[in-house]
């Protein structure tokens, strides 16, 4: 950190002039004003202080992004998203048809029953949800160029509601399963799992939606000179 004040006066204002001094990154409280200097790769991926590996970002963003990668600055990150009782069916499926042999798969269902938790208690969900974040904390800020899949009913926590706009500021695959609810609705045995899909359809998630806010970011991108047009990204597969 400490090493971020001592960037040559010279390379901050060229970066400021070739990129903008407007945040950067637009995490969820981003004031917007960049304040600071940003390294796309960090310091401790041996990222340097030059003009391209700088862009300004506000504090907050500074703080909150902590050393997380941009997809495909190392890890790449697909983010799948499906009501609870597509989590051990098509979201397994599509990632099964999609990941190489040895690709990490990070999911709260997986890592239950790696637990032996057959219907875990409000404490052991709470143990297995750290361990989710745990584990994605760790693929985010990966040096490695691995592609890891991560899997969840819903894009926030009450800690971190605003989880999508994150995933969506690093440019994250994402990509949402939807059955349809009355297929959910079938599935669901009890109360308490009917709850939790009027609660997953109440979130109003679709793929279109992701896709568009998707697409106004990657253009922001482009325009910050971290990613080439579409057609020029072949490391994405395209689905
Ligand atoms: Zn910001």
């Amino acid at each position: 950190m400490a090493r971020r004040q001592t960037i040559d006066p010279l390379v901050r204002a060229k970066v400021i002039e070739t990129w903008g001094g407007e945040c950067w990154l637009g995490l969820p409280g981003c004031t917007r004003v960049g304040t600071e200097d940003d390294h796309i790769v960090p310091y401790s991926h041996g990222g340097m202080d030059t003009v391209p590996n700088i862009r300004r970002a506000c504090k907050h963003c500074n703080a909150s992004r902590q050393d997380r990668v941009l997809y495909g600055y190392g890890a790449r990150l697909h983010m799948i998203v499906a009501p609870p009782g597509s989590c051990d069916r098509e979201a397994v499926d599509y990632i099964e048809s999609h990941r190489n042999t040895g690709d990490p798969v990070v999911s709260f269902n997986a890592m239950a029953s790696a637990m032996g938790l057959v219907s875990p208690s409000p404490a052991e969900r709470r143990a297995v949800a750290m361990a989710w974040s745990g584990a994605y904390r760790q693929f985010a800020i990966s040096a490695e160029p691995i592609d890891v899949w991560c899997v969840r009913t819903t894009p926030g926590t009450k800690r971190h509601p605003r989880m999508l706009d994150e995933w969506i500021a690093l440019d994250y695959d994402v990509h949402v399963i939807d059955p349809g609810f009355g297929i959910e609705w079938e599935r669901a045995g009890d109360d308490a799992a009917r709850k939790m899909v009027r609660q997953w359809y109440a979130l109003h998630l679709s793929q279109e939606l992701v896709d568009a806010r998707q697409r106004e970011r990657r253009a922001r991108l482009v325009a910050l000179g971290l990613r080439t047009d579409r057609a020029q990204s072949p490391s994405r597969p395209e689905w």
